[in-house]
C-alpha cells in the first residue's frame, strides 16, 4: 500500500480558534493554562481528523504558537540577548512571544524580532537573530511533548523540523551582512551537534520517520551553501536511528536536485506542482531512498486533477512499488482549512475547491486508486466530472471578455508624450506648488465607518443611510485636508474595507468564502478572494465617490485603484489559464475605470501596487517573464488617459534594487513609495538607475503612532534631495492611514505640510 502522508495542517483551526485564544491571551483575558489547552485540543483535532481521513504519518512540530520558525529557535535555545534569556533556563512562552511581538503578558518588553515573506507565499515568519558565537542547546520541550501527546493519542508522529541549511540560510545577525555569509555556515559546527541530539531524542521516542524541510533547495544556492549539504547530511545521518525525509517544496530542484540526490537520508520529497524535476534523472539516482511526490497543490483551492496525477504516478509506481510516497505539494499551511463550513458559496462552485481537509481526502483518493483499489473508483468519477463541469461552465468562460483580452494586442502600451512634456502639462493643469503633498489614500477607519458598512453589508442599513454616512465621511475628510493645506487631496476610502476585496466585489469572477481564513502571520490571518472566472467590470466602481469628493474642493482629489498585480496577488487564481492572462483581464477592467475617472473630471488617479514585488519568482531565471507582464498590466490599465491626467503608484516594501528597471518601465508620472524606516537609504537605488518621474519618498512611518516631527522630515527630505532633483519630490506619508487615529493623524500631516513649507521657503 502506498504511503500516504502530510507535510503540516493548518494551526489556525477551522474558526480561528488559536487567534482567538491567543489574542485574548496576550489581552490577559486567558490564562496560560487555558491557552495551552486551547493548543492541545487543536492539535488533537489535526492529528485525528488526518488520520481519520487515511494519512499514515502524520505530522507533529506544524503547530505553533505564532511561527513554526520562532518555535524552531525556541527550541534551539536562539533567543537575543535583549530578551534576558538565562542560558541555563528553558525558553518560556512568553519569552517567544516577547521575540514576536515584542511583549507579553510577563517578562520586560523588548525590540520584537524581525518578520519577512516565508518565500514567496503570502506567510510570514520570524527570522531567528544569531550573534557570531551563537550557543545552541535544547532549550524547550514542545516538539518532544507534542510526539508524546501524539502517539498517547494513537497516531504514528513524523516529526517536522527545520533543516539545519534552510534555519540558518533565512536567519541574520549583525555579523553575517554583505554578500558573502559564509560566517553563518560556521555556525554548523555547533549547530549540527544539537540537531543530533535532537534527532537522538526523537528516536528514543520511538519515532520512525522524521521531516526535514530543506526549501532552500529550490532557489539558486551559492556554491558554499550547496557544497554545505554533503557534510552536514553526513554528520545527520551518522547519529541518526530515525529515518530522515528531506522535504523540499515552492519549486523544482533543478541545479540542487544532484546534491539533494546524493545525501544520505532515507526519502526525499519534491513539489510536483511548482517543480518540473526530471523523474527520469531521479529515480536512477534514488538507491534505496523513498521518493514522496507532491500532485496535491498545498497553496491553492482547487480540486486536483486526479486523473492527470495518476498518469504520471502509474508508472513509477510500478518501478518504485512502495518506496513511491504521496503527500500534499507543501504544508497545507498555506490552504484554507474546511470547504465544509462554507454555506453561503453555491453548490457548483463548491463542487470545484478543495480547502486543507479535502485535500487529504483528495490524497487518500489518489493513494487508493494507485493501489487499484476499486473503491476510489467513484471517487473518481465525482472529480472528473466537477472538473469537466468546471472547464465546461459558463461562469468561467466570458466570450465578451475572451475577446477584449484578444484584441488587447493592439491597445497602445504608451503614453501620448514622454514625461517630460506630460509633466508640464500637468503641472499647469494642477497649479501645484513645489515639494507638494498628499497622502497615499485612507484616512483612518473609525468605529462609526466600520459599523456603517458592517451593517449595510448586513442589511441592517439601507443603501440610502449608507449612502449618506460614507458622503459625511468623504466630506470630513476633505474639509481636514483642506484646512490641513495638503495640495493633492483623497476621499479617505471610508467605504473600502480591503483594498482586494472592495474592488473583488464589484468585480464579475470573484467569489468570497466566510472562513476561508489562511494565516498570513502570528494571530492574523487574511481570507483571499477566490479568482474562478473571466474578470469583467459589469459598472464603474469608485467613479460616484470620486466625483461627489471632488466636487466638495477646487484642488484636486486623487481617484484611487488597486492595481491588476496586487489584486492578483493577493487572491487565489484561477488554474485553468496563465496567471498574466487573469492578470490582463483585471488590467483591462481597471483600464475601463480609470478612463471613467477621467471622463468626471479627476485629474491624479493612483494605482497601487504594493505587491508588486512579491510576485517575484523564487528564481531569477523566471523574473523577466513575471516583471514584463506585471509591466504590461500596469501600463494596460493606466496609459489611455491625456497627458495632463496624472498617474500616481503606490508601492510599500523594502527593497527596490531588484525591481527599479521595471518600476522605471511602469512610467508612472508620480511614484509614493515606503523609505522613511530607511533613512531615505532606499532612494539609492533611483540615484543609481537615475529614475526619471517623480518620487513621493514617505517622510513618516505610519506604522507607528508616534507624531512625527517638522524637523525630522525636513531633514529627511533634504536626504532625499541629496539623491534626487528636488523639482522631482513629493512630501506624503509612506502609506495609507487607515490603521491610525484621527488624533495621531491630524498632528502628523500639520506637522508635514510644515515640513513642505519649509522645504519650499528653503528651496
Ligand atoms: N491606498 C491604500 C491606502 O492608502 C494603499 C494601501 C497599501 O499600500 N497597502 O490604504
Ligand atoms: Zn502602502
Amino acid at each position: 500500500m502506498t504511503t500516504l502522508h502530510n507535510l503540516g495542517f493548518p494551526r489556525i483551526g477551522a474558526r480561528r480558534e488559536l487567534k482567538q485564544a491567543v489574542e485574548a491571551y496576550w489581552a490577559g483575558d486567558l490564562q496560560q493554562s487555558e491557552l495551552e489547552h486551547v493548543g492541545k485540543s487543536l492539535r488533537q483535532r489535526h492529528w485525528d481528523l488526518q488520520a481519520k481521513a487515511g494519512i499514515d504519518l502524520i505530522p507533529v512540530g506544524d503547530f505553533a504558537w505564532y511561527d513554526q520558525i520562532l518555535e524552531f529557535s525556541c527550541l534551539l535555545g536562539v533567543v537575543p540577548k535583549r530578551f534576558g534569556q538565562q542560558t541555563d533556563q528553558p525558553v518560556s512562552l512568553d519569552t517567544l512571544f516577547r521575540m514576536a511581538r515584542g511583549r507579553a503578558p510577563t517578562g520586560t518588553p523588548a525590540a520584537a524580532c524581525e518578520m519577512t515573506k516565508w518565500f514567496d507565499t503570502n506567510y510570514h515568519y520570524i527570522v531567528p537573530e544569531l550573534a557570531a558565537d551563537q550557543n545552541f542547546r535544547i532549550a524547550r520541550e514542545s516538539l518532544f511533548d507534542q510526539v508524546e501527546e501524539a502517539k498517547a493519542e494513537g497516531h504514528t508522529p513524523k516529526p517536522v523540523i527545520p533543516g539545519p541549511l534552510t534555519y540558518l540560510y533565512l536567519s541574520k545577525g549583525d555579523s553575517f551582512d554583505g554578500a558573502d555569509d559564509s560566517g553563518k555556515l560556521a555556525l554548523l559546527d555547533t549547530l549540527i551537534p544539537v540537531y543530533r541530539q535532537i534527532l537522538q531524542r526523537l528516536a528514543g521516542q520511538g519515532v520512525d520517520w522524521v521531516q526535514i524541510d530543506e526549501p532552500i533547495l529550490v532557489l539558486d544556492l551559492p556554491d558554499n551553501w550547496q557544497r554545505a549539504y554533503l557534510r552536514v547530511y553526513d554528520q545527520l545521518a551518522a547519529a541518526s536511528h530515525c529515518k530522515l525525509l528531506l522535504a523540499t517544496y515552492f519549486g523544482g530542484l533543478e541545479n540542487n536536485l544532484f546534491t539533494a540526490l546524493e545525501l544520505p537520508v532515507d526519502g526525499i520529497h519534491l513539489d510536483r506542482m511548482r517543480g518540473n524535476d526530471d523523474l527520469g534523472q531521479v529515480v536512477p539516482r534514488l538507491g534505496d531512498k523513498v521518493l514522496s511526490l507532491g500532485h496535491i497543490n498545498g497553496r491553492n483551492i482547487w480540486r486536483t486533477d486526479l486523473d492527470a496525477a495518476l498518469e504520471a504516478l502509474v508508472p513509477l509506481h510500478n518501478e518504485l512499488g512502495e518506496r513511491l510516497w504521496l503527500a500534499p505539494s507543501c504544508s497545507l499551511l498555506h490552504s484554507p482549512v474546511d470547504l465544509d463550513q462554507e454555506d453561503t458559496l453555491d453548490a457548483e462552485l463548491k463542487s470545484w475547491l478543495s480547502f486543507a481537509r479535502q485535500k487529504l481526502d483528495e490524497l487518500v483518493l489518489l493513494g487508493k486508486a494507485l493501489d487499484g483499489d476499486t473503491s476510489a473508483n467513484a471517487g473518481l468519477q465525482a472529480q472528473r466530472e466537477a472538473l469537466q463541469a468546471r472547464s465546461n461552465s459558463a461562469r468561467t468562460h466570458h466570450p465578451a471578455v475572451r475577446k477584449h483580452l484578444a484584441e488587447a494586442s493592439e491597445i497602445s502600451r504608451d503614453r501620448h508624450s514622454p514625461f517630460a512634456e506630460r509633466i508640464a502639462k500637468q503641472q499647469a493643469a494642477l497649479k501645484l506648488p513645489a515639494f507638494p503633498t498628499t497622502t497615499i489614500g485612507s484616512f483612518p477607519q473609525t468605529k462609526a465607518i466600520r459599523a456603517a458598512r458592517r451593517d449595510w453589508k448586513a442589511g441592517r442599513l439601507d443603501d440610502t443611510a449608507y449612502n449618506e454616512q460614507m458622503k459625511r465621511e468623504i466630506a470630513d475628510c476633505i474639509r481636514y485636508q483642506e484646512e490641513v493645506e495638503l495640495d493633492v487631496l483623497v476621499h479617505g476610502e471610508a467605504e473600502r474595507n480591503d483594498m482586494v476585496e472592495y474592488f473583488g466585489e464589484l468585480l464579475d469572477g470573484f467569489a468570497f468564502t466566510r472562513f476561508g481564513w489562511v494565516q498570513s502571520y502570528g494571530s492574523r490571518c487574511v481570507k483571499p478572494p477566490i479568482i474562478f472566472g473571466d474578470v469583467q467590470r459589469p459598472a464603474p466602481m469608485t467613479v460616484e465617490w470620486a466625483r461627489y469628493a471632488q466636487s466638495l474642493t477646487d484642488k484636486p482629489v486623487k481617484g484611487m485603484l488597486t492595481g491588476p498585480v496586487t489584486i492578483l496577488q493577493w487572491s487565489f487564481v484561477r488554474d485553468d489559464q496563465p496567471r498574466a492572462d487573469t492578470c490582463r483581464q483585471i488590467a483591462l477592467a481597471l483600464r475601463d475605470e480609470v478612463q471613467d475617472l477621467e471622463q468626471a473630471g479627476i485629474q491624479v488617479i493612483q494605482i497601487d501596487e504594493p505587491a508588486l514585488r512579491e510576485g517575484l519568482p523564487l528564481c531569477q531565471g523566471e523574473w523577466k517573464d513575471y516583471l514584463d507582464w506585471a509591466v504590461d498590466c500596469f501600463r494596460l490599465a493606466t496609459v489611455g488617459v491625456a497627458d495632463d491626467t496624472q498617474i500616481h503608484t503606490h508601492m510599500c516594501y523594502s527593497e527596490f534594487n531588484d525591481i527599479i528597471e521595471a518600476i522605471a518601465a511602469l512610467d508612472a508620472d508620480v511614484i509614493t513609495i515606503e523609505t522613511s524606516r530607511s533613512n531615505m537609504e532606499l532612494l539609492d537605488a533611483f540615484r543609481d538607475f537615475q529614475y526619471p518621474n517623480d518620487i513621493g519618498p514617505g517622510v513618516y512611518d505610519i506604522h507607528s503612532p508616534n507624531e512625527p516631527e517638522v524637523n525630522w522630515m525636513v531633514q529627511l527630505m533634504e536626504k532625499a534631495a541629496e539623491r534626487l532633483p528636488k523639482e522631482r519630490l513629493w512630501v506624503n506619508p509612506d502609506c495609507g492611514l487607515k490603521t491610525r487615529k484621527w488624533e495621531e493623524t491630524r498632528g502628523a500631516l500639520a506637522n508635514m505640510v510644515t515640513a513642505a513649507k519649509q522645504l519650499r521657503e528653503a528651496r
